[in-house]
């Protein structure tokens, strides 16, 4: 039971870290090795995937320019139209 369960953990994070890389790198090799790296090493994987994570989304909110056609979620990092009130991504309500 706890080895499924573990397992399961382990596939929905790869997923997870595969299309949330694939969304900032969309045409290079990263996605298909943090998709890797996570199955074959989740122990470590997964807590250096949310560090870098957390880091990029920080780094995005911060330095991103705001006149590029889009609004970049300082939570969660997500690129949504300028037009936008509330994130389409994590529902967090934008301040100006
Ligand atoms: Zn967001």
């Amino acid at each position: 039971m706890i080895p499924t369960v573990l397992l399961l953990t382990v596939i929905l994070a790869s997923i997870w870290v595969y299309s949330d890389s694939k969304r900032t790198n969309p045409s290079s090799f990263l996605p298909i090795f943090w998709l890797i790296s996570v199955l074959v090493m989740p122990i470590i994987m997964i807590p250096l995937y949310l560090v870098l994570y957390v880091a990029r989304n920080r780094f995005l909110g911060r330095y991103m320019p705001k006149n590029l056609g889009s609004k970049f979620c300082p939570k969660c990092g997500a690129d949504n139209a300028l037009a936008t009130t509330v994130c389409t991504s994590c529902h967090n309500k934008f301040s100006l």
